[in-house]
């Protein structure tokens, strides 16, 4: 479709230009005049992970290993965007598994909680879709996910709470009902 991609960007700016209005500014002041195309490209860079195949997250990260320990990667940085309100929530996801067999090279898995954070999301599908994904490449014998994150939905408009923190969990496998590993987990995930 020739000039497609400019179509649509033309559409964003002349969309966001009438939200400018709306709020009461003048989307021509010198300040505001390249904004559309600013606010177009952080968008399009928060949202990556919709245009990202989730099958190349883990391609070539698949190692044989006979470890049957709880592993954890803790403090894994993201920011997501709340599809509610297109504003970003952001924090850290920790990510824990007991293989079965084999284990995932660390950085992949850090590509799977972004590739799930960067999209229009809530941090409830987020944390299971990190944990369904991670279950179903790894198979591991458990698994689990702790999302930890702060919402300027919350923090800078309505309940306006600056410093409650909304904390997600995700067990697959034993770490469902073993509660003596989900304890190792939460001890090893907590702050200190
Ligand atoms: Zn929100």
């Amino acid at each position: 479709m020739p000039g497609g991609k400019g179509m649509a960007a033309d559409d964003f700016a002349e969309g966001l230009r009438a939200l400018l209005r709306r709020l009461g500014e003048d989307p021509d002041r010198p300040g505001l005049a390249e904004t559309p195309r600013r606010v177009l490209e952080s968008l399009t860079y928060l949202t990556r992970g919709l245009r990202e195949d989730a099958g190349t997250l883990t391609e070539g990260g698949l190692f044989e290993e006979e470890s049957r320990d709880l592993v954890l990667v803790r403090d894994i940085e993201f920011v997501s965007l709340c599809e509610h309100h297109l504003l970003p929530f952001f924090g850290h996801a920790h990510v824990g598994y007991i293989p079965d067999g084999r284990i995932l090279g660390l950085s992949r898995i850090a590509r799977v909680v972004d590739h799930f954070a960067c999209r229009p999301q809530v941090q409830e599908r987020m944390t299971r879709q990190i944990a369904d994904h991670l279950a179903e490449v790894l198979g591991p014998r458990g698994l689990g996910v702790q999302v930890t994150a702060v919402h300027l939905c919350m923090v800078a408009r309505g309940v306006r709470k600056q410093d409650a923190q909304v904390v997600s969990f995700a067990w697959r496998g034993s770490l469902e009902d073993d509660v003596r590993t989900r304890e190792e987990f939460l001890r090893a995930t907590a702050k200190g």
